[in-house]
């Protein structure tokens, strides 16, 4: 009986490969100086330009006629250049007139200072234009209108693409290439069948390139948007998926010990040793951990988990795995102060346990951690890396100092990478490769990366889509939910912060003031070792630079907003001081007064953002609040409610512009991180969530995390369900064509290996 051999894909059409290889300068229209000049913005083949997708839209509908527009509204009108004159008035910047007509009336468009405005502009030429309607000497006229050069097309919908003065390339121009290229092309290559399309209300590939770039109406639009969104979407997660199962076919884990043959082994000890019961969430994710771990795959683990949700104790128990079948464990946290915070938490919930060791008399001796930063001394980092190849050390605590090449373990077993978004994949797999010294065909330690406050699921699935996943979506019974009020208006209503900050002190219990930068005055260096200066990087600086150039009061500095309470508002009250300038002994010293209770009142900088658990502190106020993002004022609160009595957490700032005010209503509002993460997202955009991470990595141009979410969920079900059923791609060639064309090397050596 022969069977039936399945279908092969629709391969007719042009494949996108195909259209890589065409140059622009093969199409009728453009000549070698536009081929020089489309090079110039990024545009070399075809496929450049039918991936050069209109920046927006024109809708003509949306015109008004020029004889119905009215003086002191804006208005879009469609209409074509009748007259262009250059005017350059004695000592002044020229002036260009275009007198423009759509066959109801006239209006003069006046362009100031932009004389290239007359060689882009001439007469005939069909533009759209968008501004404030003025009357000037009795006639209508518009001063510096946005200017669409939208050619002669007579469409309803008119795409606008990203043009360049520089290279000389209009959005007319492009149009016009686009056309030819569509023309000649007839027919796309389409890697998903009928079938699927169908399935998922995808439009084929042909009808998407012609419809983004010249859609009939916006339901086309959309539909081609979609569609192209899901092709770039799903090459994203195929490559996911690819490498998380080609990490899993290396197959070079550790296959740790979980239950040793005597005695309740170490991790057992740990919880049972803990002051306090695990949450059912922990449980299970310290279970979901086990399971990779006692696997010979290596793990590649994401865990997830609000602000105080207790991912320390889950990390420790990962790297005790390792410890009790005689490796090593290695954290791995973005700053000098998290890491010293970790190496105490650590030491203080390590004591009392003990590991096997055949050299020492009794047969056992204490676990040891250990503490590694830029900060240690040469002589101190010699003998400890010594000890580390020797295995002496079992859990290792460092920055990215982790990541020097002279630090060798003896066996490394487990990685915790405490990323808060800030390591890259690269430096995840230099840890891994680590290796080790005892075992000379060295394999890979298994890795649990922790996000230090939540990301989106399907931000998750995104970014960090090639590993498994865990959440602690419990916060332990001990926490207290903290109010958080965001205080708008000077005057009495701080007063009135100050009066509750007061009585909680009176009470007993203690206090934090949170300032954005150290001194007053200079734009300090705090953000170096700490906070602040990451969250540049990502993007926030730049906001808070704008707004700085904005005439508002400086922002209170930590500094002298520690003298300014301790001789005002708190006077009589003990007020410390702590910002990430202070030497390293005077930071401990401030800190253990805390603790203690002997300092009452914490004036600090974002140093105290993680690490800092002093259950007693029940107020927090947050100076300047529009400074900081979402994540790092949940951080920042997450440091009260710590204890058993209610906690509040006050957010000052006033004048603060529309997105800040969002921010603040978000935190005053929302107390679950995940929701959180939420908004910031969708205010602050993906820029943020993606970082360092994803460049290079993918072609995300319509692909949006934001808006594109059910898209995400469904591009990586399918590509899981297509990799399941053919590991190798081998039946759908174009995928696999595909996805080495877009995302390079990486998935055709994944490939290779399926
Ligand atoms: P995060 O997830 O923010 O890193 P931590 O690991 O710092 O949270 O834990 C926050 C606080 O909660 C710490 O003081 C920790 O000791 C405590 N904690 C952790 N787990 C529990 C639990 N199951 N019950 C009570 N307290 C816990
Ligand atoms: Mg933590």
């Amino acid at each position: 009986v022969s069977q039936a051999t399945p279908a092969p894909p629709a391969t007719g059409g042009r494949r996108l490969k195909q259209l890589a290889q065409i140059e622009v300068g093969e199409l009728r229209g453009v000549g070698p100086r536009k081929t020089a000049a489309l090079a110039a913005m990024g545009i070399e083949s075809v496929l450049d330009l039918l991936m050069h997708y209109p920046r927006r839209y024109a809708d003509r509908t949306n015109c008004q006629a020029i004889a119905a527009v009215r003086v002191g509204e804006e208005a879009v009108v469609s209409a074509e250049v009748r007259r262009v004159s250059t005017r350059r008035p004695r000592n002044r910047r020229a002036i260009v007139e275009l007198t423009v007509d759509d066959g109801t009336g006239n209006l003069t468009v006046s362009f100031f200072n932009q004389p290239w405005r007359a060689r882009q502009l001439s007469e005939g030429a069909h533009v759209v234009v968008f501004g404030r309607v003025d009357e000037y000497r009795g006639h209508l006229q518009m001063v510096n209108p946005l200017v669409d050069l939208v050619g002669d097309r007579t469409g309803r919908i008119v795409p606008i693409y990203r043009q360049s003065q520089k290279a000389g390339i209009t959005s007319a121009e492009l149009t016009e290439y686009v056309a030819e290229a569509l023309e000649r092309a007839r027919t796309f290559a389409d890697p998903l069948d009928g079938p699927l399309l169908e399935g998922l209300r995808l439009v084929s590939r042909t009808t998407a390139l012609r419809a983004i770039h010249a859609p009939d109406d916006d339901e086309e639009r959309f539909a081609a948007r979609r569609r192209l969104a899901f092709d770039e979407l799903l090459r994203l997660q195929l490559s996911l998926v690819l490498r998380k199962r080609a990490a899993a076919e290396a197959a070079r884990g550790i296959t740790h010990l979980l239950a040793p043959a005597e005695g309740p082994g170490l991790v057992a000890g740990f919880i049972e040793g803990l002051p306090f019961a695990l949450t059912g969430a922990q449980r299970r994710v310290i279970e979901e951990i086990a399971a990779d771990l006692g696997s010979p795959l290596p793990m590649h683990r994401l865990l997830q988990g609000d602000v105080g949700s207790g991912k320390t104790v889950v990390a420790l128990a990962a790297l005790l795995y390792a410890v009790q079948g005689g490796h090593q464990g290695a954290l791995m946290v973005p700053t000098e102060v998290l890491a010293e915070q970790h190496y105490l938490a650590a030491r203080r919930l390590l004591s009392g346990l003990e590991v096997d060791d055949a050299g020492r008399l009794g047969g056992r001796r204490p676990v040891v951690a250990a503490l590694l930063t830029s900060r240690t001394t040469t002589a101190e980092r010699r003998r400890l890396l010594t000890r580390l190849v020797r295995g002496e050390v079992d859990v290792l605590v460092g920055t990215h100092a982790l990541l020097t090449e002279d630090v060798r373990f003896s066996s490394l077993g487990v990685v915790v990478i405490d990323e808060q978004h800030r390591f890259g994949v690269d430096q995840r797999a230099a840890l891994r490769e680590k290796g080790s010294a005892r075992e000379a065909e060295g394999r890979d330690p298994d890795v649990l990366v922790m996000t230090a406050t939540p990301i989106p699921r399907t931000a998750a699935m995104t970014v960090y889509g090639d590993l498994d996943y865990s959440v602690l979506d419990e916060l332990p019974p001990s926490r207290t939910p903290v109010q958080t009020r965001w205080v708008a208006e000077e005057g009495e209503a701080v007063a009135a912060v100050w009066e509750r900050v007061r009585a909680e002190l009176a009470a007993g219990r203690q206090a934090y003031v949170v300032c954005s930068r150290v001194h007053q005055g200079v734009d300090d260096d705090e953000g170096a070792g700490e906070g602040l200066l990451y969250e540049d990087e990502e993007g926030e600086g730049q906001l808070f630079r704008a707004e700085e150039q904005s005439g508002r009061p400086p922002p209170r500095a930590a500094i002298e907003e520690h003298l300014r309470l301790a001789e005002g508002e708190l006077a009589g009250f003990s007020v410390g001081l702590l910002h990430g300038q202070l030497p390293s002994r005077e930071k401990d010293r401030v800190m253990a007064s805390f603790r203690d209770g002997l300092t009452q009142v914490l004036v600090a900088t974002t140093v105290i953002e993680v690490g800092v658990d002093v259950a007693n502190a029940t107020v927090m106020v947050i100076e300047d609040a529009d400074r900081f993002g979402i994540a790092q004022l949940h951080q920042l609160r997450g440091r009260v409610g710590r204890g058993a009595h209610a906690s509040v957490c006050y957010l000052l700032a006033s004048e603060v512009n529309e997105e800040a005010a969002r921010r603040l209503d978000a935190l005053a509002r929302l107390a679950d991180g995940f929701e959180l993460a939420e908004v910031d997202l969708e205010l602050r955009g993906e820029g943020t969530v993606l970082g360092a991470r994803q460049k290079g990595r993918s072609d995300l141009r319509l692909a949006s995390l934001r808006r594109d979410r059910a898209l995400i969920t469904t591009a990586r079900q399918v590509a899981t369900e297509v990799i399941d059923a053919d590991p190798a791609l081998a039946s759908h060639p174009l995928l696999a064509e595909e996805l080495e064309l877009f995302i390079g090397e990486g998935a055709a050596e994944y490939l290779e290996r399926s």
